[in-house]
């Protein structure tokens, strides 16, 4: 797909309160940032009230990861080497 095929409008009002609520809900939530397992390049963004799999592209490599997340808030992150 190209670029500049992407159109932008704005969301409705009931979405853009959504989008309020949303920010509001993590604002005291500490985020925890999962890094691509392939770049290293932080992938996602997820709260303490995330749960359940995530998928994401990661911005810097392109690849797409699902994520567990609550599986892997138990490990710490694997430090790779190169
Ligand atoms: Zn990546």
């Amino acid at each position: 797909m190209n670029k500049s095929d992407i159109r932008i409008t704005e969301p409705s009002i009931e979405m853009q309160q959504k989008i309020i609520r949303a920010r509001n809900a993590i604002v005291n939530q500490k985020p925890r940032y999962i890094k691509c397992p392939y770049c290293k390049h932080n992938a996602i963004v997820v709260y303490e009230d995330t749960r359940g799999h995530v998928e994401s592209k990661c911005k810097k490599c392109g690849r797409v990861t699902v994520f567990d997340v609550l599986n892997m808030r138990k490990f710490k992150p694997l430090q790779y080497t190169k």
